[in-house]
């Protein structure tokens, strides 16, 4: 349960953020793990945008909002092949495409079920073997057969800077980030335009934005720590 102080506090942290966050740069709420009733505080904040990681999770979380149509929702997590369809039907952002394979897998659900989701490259711009990610240097190769998968809207990049990263690290995480996708968009493709950039979590979307971040998903800093 969440009480009606809780509530407040996290209307005010909401509302909080928002003022210190550049109003064009998208503010997305990830809630993960936390029950239905935190979007709808989420909401009452004027938080449009929610994150969510699990697509079955964010699933049942929907079957309980649909008085809420206006919510934009974006999946953030790692995407396993036999979700696809479900995260096309259920998500308009997409911003885990961490391989070629998925992204075919993405671009014949979305030609299926005649959506164009929007999408973002995860790319790891410095080495992450744990991570789930396009390698920064193998993605230039890979371009010529994303353009062609017309089904899927491809709008930006999300990067992640390795745990325990130091500050510089994650500066330079962001910013090359940044460099990869004006170089993209330099590139001529028909296909890709990549005008977002998906970086910055609580513990590093203030760096994120002063790279150019153009979308934060917050969850800590928002709702306190997640349950396990
Ligand atoms: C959980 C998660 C977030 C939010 O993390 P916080 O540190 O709680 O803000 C952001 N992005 C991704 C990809 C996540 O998995």
């Amino acid at each position: 349960m969440t009480t009606a102080p809780q509530a407040e506090a996290i209307i005010d942290t909401i509302h909080r953020l928002r003022q210190q966050i550049p109003p064009a740069v998208t503010l997305i709420a990830v809630t993960k793990l936390l029950p239905v009733e935190v979007i709808r505080i989420a909401y009452d904040a004027g938080i449009r945008h929610i994150g969510e990681s699990r697509v079955q999770e964010a699933i049942a979380k929907q079957a309980q909002l649909t008085d809420l149509p206006d919510i934009t929702w974006h999946l953030i997590g790692h995407l396993q092949s036999n979700k696809v369809r479900k995260a096309v039907e259920h998500f308009q952002w997409i911003h885990s495409v961490d391989s070629l394979k998925l992204a075919r897998k993405l671009d014949q659900a979305a030609a299926e079920q005649q959506k164009q989701p929007q999408c973002c490259l995860q790319v790891k711009m410095v080495p992450d073997p744990p991570k789930y990610g396009f390698d920064a240097s193998d993605l230039p190769a890979l371009l010529p057969e994303l353009n062609q998968l017309t089904h899927l809207q491809f709008r930006g990049i999300m990067a992640i800077p390795p745990q325990a990263a130091d500050a510089d690290t994650i500066t330079q995480v962001f910013v090359s980030a940044r460099v990869l996708a004006e170089t993209i968009n330099q590139g001529g493709w028909s296909h890709l335009t990549l005008d977002q950039l998906s970086l910055g979590m609580s513990g590093d979307y203030q760096q994120a934005i002063a790279a150019g971040s153009t979308m934060v998903r917050l969850g800590t800093v928002l709702f306190g720590p997640r349950p396990q």
